[in-house]
């Protein structure tokens, strides 16, 4: 059984309806998203609802960050294939990594 952040019976039930709906309105190619600093990021691939895993598989994004206090409501999934849900999720919020020139040593070998 999943475990992961977006495990949740709410999330689960959501991102049915959501991908239900998208499916419904004839919703046939991923349509991008926009990043929290207001720029677009266009796809455009084909989406393939009834394969999951695939790159190009149509996934419910939250919109807001369940991180960042979104919630697992319908009105904060949208429909994003699968490779820009992964991508997004990899750029927000980097753990910054230290430099090792962030910790100079005065010893002189
Ligand atoms: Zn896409």
């Amino acid at each position: 059984m999943a475990t992961s952040r977006t495990g949740t019976a709410t999330y689960l039930r959501n991102r049915r309806r959501v991908l239900n709906q998208a499916r419904r309105e004839g919703l046939t190619h991923c349509p991008g998203y926009t990043d929290p600093r207001g720029v677009h990021h266009p796809c455009g691939v084909e989406l393939d609802y009834d394969t999951p895993l695939l790159p190009n598989s149509a996934e419910a994004d939250h919109v807001v960050e369940v991180r960042h206090g979104g919630t697992d409501d319908v009105h904060n999934l949208r429909v994003l294939c699968r490779q820009q849900n992964l991508e997004r999720n990899r750029h927000v919020a980097p753990v910054p990594v230290p430099l090792a020139t962030d910790f100079p040593t005065s010893r002189v070998w």
